[in-house]
């Protein structure tokens, strides 16, 4: 029988792993795991040990694991038309049907859904429709994309260029020219290092750089802003209050797009069908993946709002068909899974779910950690959350990354059966659990995360 080494032993021979140390992992020095199955919200390795995935893969799996009607659509539809391409006007079943669902849930303004296979991929199309539209309006100047510090936006070239954490961008020269970074809107940084400024002024201010931003470059150069309802890879940040009628106010002054990637808020994970409508945000362009399938298949749609499709439609009709598209656009059994997602997030309330169970995590994080010695936040909102670690709570003092606070937290957690993320910049420990999860699982979440955070402390005190 094959063991579970000896498959971690063969992964390590074969593969390049993403986000991964690699030299480690090919040696033999990072730990290997192999995931075999899943249900609710947990999964299990080849040891048949299990986890509870605080994670969801990684924001993604929101109707939980091993949901087998999403598996039979996803079988019949491959039986009877797994592939045609979407080019020229072909479509299928699926597809039409999962367009006409996205667009009743996101709303008026919005008129029609791109398909591709990945967040990053969307926010291709995304750059690839911004720079179409101002050429189409003679604007060819107007290019610039303003994304913020901390956003994440892929890890492609042009959308590794967007997300605005230094991992993504040192050692592959990026991010490229025209796309431009602003504040990130964090305020328990912010207001670490200037005493007395409240979250409405503080949110006043990141408009304030933005509008400086969009001057200084020019406002005929600068075409897009893109950003997500919720920081989320960058640490889990819930905006501050007013941050988006701030920033909108700007961007109608100077007639710039706005991008609102929904990757991770999208489809219900914070208690609304999308942090847009959550926080009143009215974008010209969408970007989701995730939640659209719960990566039961892999499937992203741009979804395009009705200023932006008049225009495409204008371009079409001067320079002919649109040259953009992948192979796999509106691919049958990722339009199927997709229907087959949203049919349980609707039939099972799991939005509603991720309000008012996602009210209650919010409520133990803060009951459980809001004093804790090493605690300097506990944030979020809905079913997505994070604990900030910090040297000195008062002073919001950040511990030396030697430390490696909060891997370790994430490492000790693991030793409980708990998958909770360590995020890639900061001491932040970050959890997305799965939109089916109750309040009895919440409590597990935070009795399992108690014992890791405590432990660590104690190693550190
Ligand atoms: N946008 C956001 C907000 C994301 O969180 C992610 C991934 O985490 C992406 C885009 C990129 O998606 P993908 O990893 O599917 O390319």
């Amino acid at each position: 029988m094959t063991t579970h080494q000896d498959l971690i032993d063969r992964d390590r021979k074969v593969t390049f792993h993403a986000s991964t140390h690699l030299r480690d992992f090919a040696h033999g020095d990072a730990p290997g795991r192999v995931i075999t199955g899943g249900k609710g919200i947990h999964i299990v390795d080849k040891d048949g040990r299990e986890f509870i995935d605080g994670f969801a893969g990684l924001y993604c799996v929101n109707i939980g694991y091993g949901r087998t009607e999403v598996a039979e659509a996803i079988y019949q539809q491959a039986l009877e038309m797994s592939y045609y391409h979407t080019y020229v006007g072909h479509s299928n079943e699926p597809q039409i049907a999962l367009s006409e669902k996205i667009l009743e849930l996101a709303g008026p303004g919005m008129s029609k859904v791109y398909y591709g296979m990945s967040g990053s991929d969307a926010n291709e199309t995304q750059l690839k429709i911004v720079r179409y539209y101002n050429n189409v309006l003679g604007r060819p100047q107007k290019k610039k994309v303003i994304s913020r510090m901390r956003g994440y936006h892929g890890s492609g070239i042009a959308t590794g260029s967007l997300t605005g954490l230094k991992a993504f961008h040192d050692q592959f020269d990026l991010p490229m020219d025209g796309i431009l970074h602003t504040e990130a809107p964090y305020y328990y940084h912010r207001a670490a290092e200037q005493e007395g400024m409240t979250e409405r002024e503080f949110s006043k201010h990141c408009a304030t750089r933005l509008e400086e931003m969009i001057l200084a470059e020019g406002p005929d150069t600068v075409a897009a802003f893109i950003g997500e309802p919720v920081l989320g890879t960058g640490g889990i940040v819930p905006p501050p209050e007013g941050y988006w009628d701030e920033i909108q106010a700007v961007l109608d002054k100077y007639d710039v797009l706005l991008i609102a990637d929904e990757v991770v808020c999208g489809f219900g994970r914070i208690g609304a069908d999308f942090g847009s409508h959550h926080y009143g945000i009215k974008p010209d362009l969408m970007t989701t993946a995730k939640g659209l399938t719960s990566a039961y298949q892999p499937l992203s749609a741009v979804i395009v709002g009705d200023r932006v499709w008049q225009v495409l439609e204008q371009g079409t009709g001067e320079y002919g068909p649109i040259g953009h598209g992948w192979t796999y656009s509106g691919h049958a059994l990722g339009c199927a899974a997709g229907l087959a997602n949203l049919a349980i997030i609707e039939r099972e309330g799991l939005t509603a779910n991720a309000a008012e169970t996602g009210a209650y995590l919010q409520e133990r994080m803060a009951a459980t950690f809001g004093d804790h010695p090493i605690v300097g936040q506990a944030r979020g909102v809905g079913m997505l959350a994070s604990l900030e670690f910090s040297a000195d709570p008062e002073k919001r003092a950040h511990f030396d990354p030697s430390l490696k606070v909060a891997p370790r937290i994430a490492a000790a957690a693991m030793e409980e059966n708990l998958i909770a993320r360590a995020m890639p910049q900061g001491d932040i420990l970050g959890f997305a659990p799965p939109l089916v999860a109750t309040r009895d699982e919440v409590d597990e979440i935070i009795a399992r995360t108690e014992r890791a955070v405590n432990k660590v402390t104690d190693e550190l005190t």
